[in-house]
């Protein structure tokens, strides 16, 4: 459940920082976190209000968080590794003022539990067993990073993100899987039974960055949605987009597959905030900042 709190009562208790005497006499800047604590693989929202605000930045989690303009402020995403572990963490807010001024605030984020399951043991057919390789992996991994590290400030959604299908689940996000070379694997995504041929849609609108196959994730779409946030529709069998095309809320982008790193016909569907791959079903639900 989340719970919203003001970081207001905690700059009370944080006197002896200079900068945090001139938010109290400002009493202008208020720092929002909308949650009691975060799971891993999950976000939260941060919000920033108050006069002559130009934006900010989190730190956090060895990665800087940058705000966005929202109404009546700034929000920002704070995302958080599946593989981050379960303890406090600090966090720093800095907030950058019309007048040059940059003032901060420290504070922690508890990570709790992503509660990740065990997934019954996968066989790969021996034609596909290549695709476990660690170069394979690492490769596809580098490639799919600098994609999702690419943070474009203007936003192309409105309102949540949406399912890509209605199809039912099969597979949760961060689940441990082992498979039939003996090496384990963390799930990436979520996966949907579909069978090859079944309409697949973009979860919110954005511009298509990447449509072509790869070794593991297979003929795949990765849309930029803007303010850092990337949804990517792997295995797929057809694409009916192109890099650079924007794309709208529901818009079929292509059809479901078979292709690279997968044993049976399925939508894998991932979504990465900030370069931090995060559970999608935990974000269509995520309020977000208007
Ligand atoms: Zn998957």
């Amino acid at each position: 459940m989340i719970r919203k709190f003001l970081v207001a009562f905690a700059l009370a208790a944080a006197l002896s920082f200079g900068a945090l005497l001139h938010i109290r006499a400002q009493n202008a800047i208020v720092i929002t976190l909308n949650f009691e604590f975060l799971r891993q693989g999950t976000a939260g929202v941060v919000s920033l209000s108050g006069a002559d605000l130009v934006g900010g930045v989190i730190s956090a989690f060895d990665r800087t968080y940058p705000f966005f303009p929202i109404t009546g402020g700034f929000a920002a995403l704070l995302a958080v590794p599946m593989e981050q572990r379960i303890r406090d963490y600090p966090i720093a807010v800095t907030v950058y003022r019309a007048n040059g001024e940059t003032l901060s605030w420290e504070g922690t984020v508890k990570v709790a539990s992503g509660e990740f399951i065990r997934e019954p043991a996968f066989v790969l057919p021996s034609e596909k067993l290549h695709l476990l390789d660690m170069a394979v992996q690492e490769s596809e991994d580098a490639r799919l990073n600098s994609i999702y590290s690419v943070v474009t400030p203007e936003r192309f959604w409105e309102g949540q993100f949406s399912l890509p299908t209605n199809a039912p689940t099969t597979s949760p996000f961060g689940s441990v899987r082992d498979f039939n070379d003996g090496s384990t694997r963390r799930h990436s995504g979520y996966d949907f039974r579909m069978a090859v041929g079944m309409p697949v849609k973009a979860s919110a609108s954005g511009r298509v960055v990447y449509a072509r196959p790869l070794d593991i994730h297979g003929t795949n779409v990765i849309i930029d949605h803007g303010w850092g946030i990337f949804s990517n529709y792997s295995h797929l069998s057809q694409i009916f987009v192109v890099p650079g095309q924007i794309v709208l809320q529901g818009e079929v982008i292509g059809l479901s597959g078979n292709t690279g790193r997968s044993t049976g016909p399925h939508l894998h569907w991932e979504i990465a905030v900030n370069g931090v791959l995060i559970n999608p079903m935990d974000f269509i639900r995520l309020k977000l900042p208007t």
